[in-house]
């Protein structure tokens, strides 16, 4: 068998804490650090999304089961995860928009989950929820990148015409595109899209990733998630 045909599965969560928030983008805490156990029990290597990407263009051999982990939304909870992610030798890609970090509003999303009445109500609840600008900024580590989720957490990449898509990503490169933890993956709002919105997205040189289950193999044109939160649902419950 060649190693080379060996998958690279990347995954993907969202809010995880004790107490469900009563959407299908939760899980219990300790529920994802012993399904990401069970992947490396399984024999896979959490590498960065970057390197896994590198090996996924280059069609390079693999001698190991390779896996990657990231977490959208750019969630308070997901940073916390951090000392455990560094400690279990995970690096994690943190899929970022640029309002959610200023702490002001929710996203929609959010909004309809928790049932938000008033814009009072959802600031003080966005400090909570969200990673802020401060922190993103002031981290360091080798084990975290940032890549893009659109400017807001409003509407979906097909949602919008193609040159509202097209700033967009603008407004994204412009806030993350300079920054140490920076890599070039547009990751799908909702994950829908279709072959107009890859274009635009490739056209600014990002890779498009989606969140359909599948796993990679060597074609670079896009990268494929398996959401956490269902094989929890469908598996663990
Ligand atoms: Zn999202």
């Amino acid at each position: 068998m060649k190693l080379r045909l060996q998958p690279i599965r990347v995954f993907c969560f969202h809010e995880v804490s004790e107490e469900s928030n009563g959407s299908n983008d939760w899980m219990p805490t300790e529920q994802l650090k012993r399904m990401l156990l069970q992947i490396q029990d399984e024999g896979y290597v959490f590498i960065s999304f970057k390197e896994a990407y590198r090996h996924i263009c280059n069609d390079c051999v693999r001698t190991r089961k390779y896996a990657v982990l990231t977490a959208d939304d750019g969630l308070q909870c997901q940073l916390e995860l951090l000392p455990w992610f560094e400690e279990n030798k995970i690096p994690i890609t943190f899929c970022l928009n640029v309002t959610s970090p200023k702490q002001e509003k929710c996203g929609r999303p959010y909004r309809q989950w928790y049932h938000m009445e008033d814009e009072k109500t959802e600031k003080q609840f966005a400090k909570r929820l969200y990673i802020s600008e401060k922190e993103l900024d002031a981290l360091d580590s080798k084990m975290v990148s940032y890549a893009l989720h659109g400017y807001n957490h409003d509407e979906s990449a097909v949602e919008i015409t193609l040159d509202e898509l097209q700033r967009d990503i603008e407004g994204c490169i412009e806030r993350y595109g300079q920054d140490k933890h920076y890599v070039p993956f547009y990751v799908y709002k909702y994950g829908t899209h279709n072959a107009d919105t890859d274009e635009v997205v490739r056209r600014n040189k990002l890779v498009p990733v989606l969140s359909d289950g599948l796993w990679n193999y060597n074609d670079g044109k896009l990268i494929h998630r398996e959401i956490l939160e269902y094989i929890y649902r469908t598996t663990c419950q």
